[in-house]
This record gives structure tokens, sequence and C-alpha cells, in this order.
């Protein structure tokens, strides 16, 4: 099991007025030590509710907004390590750019309304010389056609698509970059169940037909357990536990990762699990709370968790977790 993504420590502190103090500036701590990896061909779903970092790993690991910390590595080549100085030259990551794609949660807004949707999937084949010039068109027919749209839809506009459809346009794009690595960001969230669910198997259609590896960023349990080989959950730009999602969703060890799926509707009466139910809302990523990040909505906190915040465990199930109870 080739590991093609590989992210260490990644840290993302965005710059604001006057809350804490990190060597004499002020930032919010949006990602905080942050690391995992991928195998090749899995999907790994990284959840947690709005707010605690998820889109912003995101964007940082494709390189759309420069690290604070850390290091990543997609394939064997390191896109940046912050603290070896070391950021992939442009020339490089233009290359590289084709193969790390990313969809969006919201496919009215990632369409520009004015181009044609034969326009929106060839721009990047063009841009990227995907295929001869001579080839652009048939292989943008083939890209439409593979994410269940008509041949003939690239002669339309965004508007004239349902939001389900206009999805199937934003992963077709994604798709004719010949991708290896997609990261998803809440890619069926604005859709309604029964589309959601439609999305979903295209992707891991595509996912076995051409080996694509998924990042797939959800604040959704129900659909994450699902979807993914591997669940990271995280909380306050941090990873509290990480595991295989079979272990994850059926054998929850964080306090955290049981309240959230404690949300998650019980799909069958004998599906007793202990349920949590999460007080207050997650503090500010501005004004974190001291020692264990969570300790505010706990209810098993104890002294400790207030002065001392936990280290990462491996438990005997190969779950990850950080909190003072393993
Ligand atoms: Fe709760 Fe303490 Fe574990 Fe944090 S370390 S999750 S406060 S028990
Ligand atoms: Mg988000």
């Amino acid at each position: 099991d080739k590991i093609i993504f590989e992210v260490s420590n990644l840290k993302k502190y965005y710059q604001v007025r006057k809350k804490s103090f990190i060597r004499g500036k002020e930032y919010v701590k949006s990602v905080d030590g942050v690391s995992f990896s991928i195998k090749e061909n899995t999907i790994l779903g990284l959840v947690g509710e709005s707010g605690c970092g998820k889109s912003t790993i995101g964007k940082t690991v494709l390189g759309l907004t420069p690290p604070t910390g850390g290091k990543v590595k997609f394939g064997d080549n390191v896109i940046f390590d912050v603290e070896n100085n070391i950021k992939i030259s442009n020339s490089e990551m233009t290359k590289l750019r084709s193969e790390m794609q990313i969809i969006f949660q919201d496919p009215y807004a990632s369409l520009d309304p004015r181009k044609s949707v034969g326009q929106i999937v060839s721009e990047g084949i063009k841009k990227h010389k995907i295929v001869p010039k001579g080839n652009i068109e048939e292989k943008t027919k083939e890209m439409l056609e593979l994410c269940g749209l008509d041949a003939t839809s690239m002669f339309r506009y965004p508007h004239e698509f349902s939001g389900g459809q206009r999805q199937r346009i934003g992963i077709a794009r994604a798709l004719a970059m010949n991708p290896k690595f997609i990261v998803c960001d809440e890619p069926t969230a604005a859709l309604d169940v029964s589309i959601q669910s439609q999305i979903l198997n295209l992707m891991l259609d595509l996912k076995d037909k051409f080996g694509l590896t998924y990042l797939f960023i959800s604040h959704n349990f129900s659909v994450v357990k699902s979807f993914c080989d591997e669940i990271a959950v995280m909380y306050l730009g941090q990873i509290v536990e990480k595991g295989s999602a079979y272990e994850v969703y059926d054998n929850p060890k964080h306090p955290y990762t049981k309240a959230l799926i404690s949300s998650v509707p019980i799909q069958h009466p004998d599906e007793v699990k202990e349920r949590i139910t999460l007080e207050g809302s997650m503090p500010s990523a501005v004004d974190l709370p001291s020692g264990c990040r969570f300790h505010t909505r706990c209810p098993y906190k104890t002294e400790r968790c207030i002065n001392e915040s936990p280290t990462w465990k491996i438990l005997d199930n190969k779950t990850g977790v950080a909190c003072h109870i393993y």
C-alpha cells in the first residue's frame, strides 16, 4: 500500500488584531499541527464541525494558501517543508497542479456563469496541454459522458443545469486534468439527500476506474463513514482521533468523536451506542482553551484536562487518539 500523500505537523495561522500572541504577533491558529497520510486509491475523510479548520487544510495542502509550518509530500515531491525552508518551484508546481485537483462545495459559485460547459471543462485541458489541440473537444465530451452528462452539454451554460448536474460538471473539470489526487471539500453538502448519493457513487466509480485518491472533507459523519476508508476527526485545528472508518464509527474512542456520532440518527434498533450530547458551541480558534481544547465541552474532563494537553496515542486497534482517558 503506497502512500501517495503525506502531511506532517501542518500549521496555518492567520493574523488577527488583538488576541493570541505568538512571538509577538497575533494569530488565529486555524490549523495547528496536523499530520496524516493517505494510501493510493483510498479515501481519507476529514470530519468536524464548521470552523474546525478542515477547509483550510484542503487549501493549504494544495499550495493554494501559504502554510505557517509543516511539510507536505505528494508522491516523491516535497510541496513544501517550512522548517527546512523548502518550497517547490513554480514550474514544478505547474506540472503537478494538474495531478492535484479540488472539487468545491458550492457547484453554483464555482462555475463561471459566462462560460459554456465546454469552455469550463476544456480550460485546464488547454492550459496544461493534457491532449493535443485537435483532441480537446473529444476529451471534453468524454469527460462529460464519464460524469453522467450528455456530450451536447458542452454547448450549454451552468444556469441551465440542476445542482447535482453542476457538481458533475465540476467533477468533469477536475477529472479532465488526469488527476491522481483530489481534495473534495463538502462536494455534496449543498445538494438534496437523494442527489448526494448519486454524486458519491459517481465519485466512487471514478476512483476505481482511474485509481484516484481522495481527501474528503465533510461535517457529516454519516456520509463520511459510508464513503471513506479512513476517518480523521478534527476539533479546533487539530486531529483528535484517526483510524479505519469501521473502527472510528463502530468503536469511537475520543469523547468528541462519540458526541459527533451521537448526533447521527440511529439506523438500526440494535445499534446501541453510548450517546453524548455536546454542550455549548465550539470556542473561538483565536482564544483557545488551555490543556485539552475539548475540555470546555467534555463530560469526562478532569483537572488534568484543563492543565495538560493530551499526547497522541496509538491503541491496539490501530486507532490514534489524543485524550487523557487512554
Ligand atoms: Fe475530555 Fe479530558 Fe479527553 Fe479532553 S483529554 S477529551 S477533556 S477526557
Ligand atoms: Mg468548510
